[in-house]
């Protein structure tokens, strides 16, 4: 099914400090082509674009993927072929998030893409040893990068509000260069140069995790302050 947004593992039992693999690239594969999200240990931003699986890590390389790899969180989906290219000019995140909006219903999930020179601030975090510390802390070791006019591609998707705690409400953009060394969590963003593609997403696939950990989570606890910190 191609609007479908494939879900894995929840965004506050990733809050809370399961990084635990749930699911290998090779499964995802069957579900996505493209996609974000985070590997097991938290080693490196995932960004998954055109069928190929990408890890940010905190040494500031982009390595491929393995078919073996775990994620620990991921969100992905097909691309619709047919989404229509828009020319989009934007000076920062919150206005790049305003003009999207003017193309979403809000209690819908949406796919996207965006193609062009970036000049972008992303992150990522150093691999985690267990006992595994929550994400709100890991955070405050996060590393950033800031790139400035460089081609390539900003995958995201937008959340419903009423899926706070399960995904991220809201915007959530990895980036990936054109030249494949470059990547992260996206913090800040501008372009003057780049078009982008929006696919509403009807449907929707949660595959929880398996692990111990997260099974005797208190996934009631309100983490929207930490989660807004963390995830910006
Ligand atoms: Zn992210």
């Amino acid at each position: 099914m191609k609007s479908k947004l494939y879900q894995v593992s929840t965004m506050k039992a990733l809050m809370m400090g399961d990084y635990f693999g749930g699911i290998t690239i090779k499964e995802v594969l069957m579900k996505a082509d493209v996609g974000l999200g985070t590997y097991e240990d938290l080693d490196g931003e995932a960004i998954l674009y055109k069928g190929k699986a990408y890890s940010f890590r905190a040494d500031g390389k982009n390595y491929p993927a393995n078919l073996n790899d775990k994620l620990a969180f991921f969100s992905g989906a097909k691309m619709d072929i047919r989404a229509k290219k828009e020319p989009i000019v934007f000076n920062t995140y919150a206005n790049l998030k305003k003009q999207l909006l003017s193309h979403i219903d809000k209690n819908y999930f949406y796919l996207i893409v965006l193609e062009g020179r970036f000049t972008l601030k992303t992150r990522t975090c150093p691999k985690q040893k267990k006992p595994y510390k929550p994400l709100y802390q890991v955070a405050e070791e996060q590393v950033t990068f800031d790139y400035q006019d460089v081609d390539g591609v900003v995958l995201g998707f937008y959340c419903p509000e009423y899926f706070d705690g399960i995904n991220l409400k809201g915007f959530h953009f990895h980036f990936l260069s054109s030249d494949l060394n470059k990547g992260g969590h996206i913090l800040k963003i501008s372009s003057k140069k780049c078009t982008f593609r929006i696919s509403k997403l009807n449907n929707y696939q949660l595959r929880l995790p398996q692990d111990n950990l997260f099974n005797k989570m208190n996934l009631m606890k309100d983490l929207t302050s930490e989660t807004k910190k963390t995830e910006g």
